[in-house]
């Protein structure tokens, strides 16, 4: 797994930056390259295979989860939601519109 680099210079973008533009600042805006400034759009795919990775352990366990062990079972899904949104940098993956 690596960070997306960029496609013109071929730099590195930040950890940072990409959690930024997936997270904060959402799919449909660009992420530009602090080098270069060619702007950066995430693709569908990465879009959908996040979006799995969020949903699909939850739902199952939402639904299955034991009321005695409610707090339990939400302290794991918030950590999973957080190591996922740490890692999707390194999931994330970008093109340049022509
Ligand atoms: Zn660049």
């Amino acid at each position: 797994m690596f960070i997306q680099k960029c496609k013109n210079c071929s730099k590195e973008f930040s950890w940072k930056s990409v959690l930024k533009s997936v997270w904060i600042e959402g799919y449909s805006k660009s992420i530009k390259c602090d080098h270069c400034n060619t702007k950066h759009y995430i693709n569908m795919t990465s879009r959908i295979f996040i979006a799995i990775l969020i949903g699909l352990p939850i739902m199952p366990m939402i639904k299955h989860i034991p009321t005695n062990t409610l707090l339990y079972a939400l302290l794991i899904i918030i950590t999973y939601i957080l190591v996922l949104i740490l890692t999707t940098p390194f999931i994330a993956r970008y093109h340049v519109k022509k």
